[in-house]
């Protein structure tokens, strides 16, 4: 068994909280679980350290968490809330002297490789040096890196789809409005579940599930624990809290959870 933890880095959603302007919409700039960076998380085993996603907010999570050096990043899509931090991967590339392997399923890859062209090819003038190595992912498959094994698998985040994750018995599902067949069953037996909730009470968002979508998905999963992430200004740590069902809670930046892989 391998001791895997994983750290939410970011649960706030695209915008952070609070969002440029100090807007904090609903939430209590007292309350520090209610300060939240965008969404990524760290897996963390003695060995091995993968982050997903790097976001607008990558570097001050990296500072944060007081990492030197990462293994591998996986991309769950191209969206900027998730992508635009990756060019903090050039200045770890210099300190480190290595390359990054960067995981994606194909449309991400080939998203990320026209967007950010500079990171995977060196410049005619040898300026940019190549830093990130492209690894196809597909959307079911096992991904092993150094000791840490994920199974991915496919989510509905409206326009586009983005990859799901499961590590042990948690389950992580940013930016997903549904989810299908195979999201259900690789998701069986979990015990805790990271949800998209950025719909808040609105069931009509049409790309994040609302809290109440995410209740009634977890009656066929199952999880013991949820918790909520990608949360927006609406969404007051202490509030929700405190409405939410047994079981169910609001997730903060900082959070460890803690799972094993055989
Ligand atoms: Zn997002």
């Amino acid at each position: 068994m391998t001791d895997v933890e994983l750290i939410i880095l970011g649960c706030g959603n695209s915008a952070g909280v609070p969002a440029i302007t100090n807007y904090w919409g609903k939430c209590d700039p007292d309350n520090p679980k209610n300060r939240r960076m965008r969404p990524s998380v760290l897996l963390k085993t003695k060995t091995t350290s993968l982050i997903v996603d790097t976001g607008p907010d990558f570097k001050e999570q990296f500072n944060r968490e007081n990492l030197q050096d990462i293994d591998a990043v996986l991309y769950t899509h191209i969206h900027s809330d998730h992508t635009m931090g990756i060019d903090e991967l050039r200045t770890l590339h210099r300190r480190n002297k290595r390359t990054y392997p960067v995981y994606a399923n194909r449309e991400t890859l080939g998203e990320l490789m026209e967007c950010f062209s500079h990171m995977f090819e060196e410049s005619k003038s040898g300026f940019y040096k190549v830093v990130c190595e492209p690894h196809e992912v597909q959307n079911d498959q096992a991904l092993a890196i150094g000791d840490i094994t994920v199974r991915l698998f496919e989510q509905d985040h409206g326009a586009i789809k983005s990859l799901g994750l499961r590590i042990g018995d948690i389950g992580y599902s940013t930016d997903m409005k549904h989810l299908g067949e195979k999201a259900f069953e690789a998701l069986s037996g979990i015990k805790i579940w990271i949800a998209d909730a950025a719909g808040n009470d609105q069931a009509a968002n049409p790309v994040h599930a609302s809290v109440g979508e995410v209740i009634e998905m977890n009656k066929r999963i199952g999880a013991e624990s949820v918790y909520l992430t990608h949360l927006p200004p609406s969404m007051d740590y202490e509030t929700l809290e405190k409405e939410l069902p047994e079981g169910f809670h609001m997730a903060w930046d900082g959070l460890c959870l803690k799972t094993a892989i055989k």
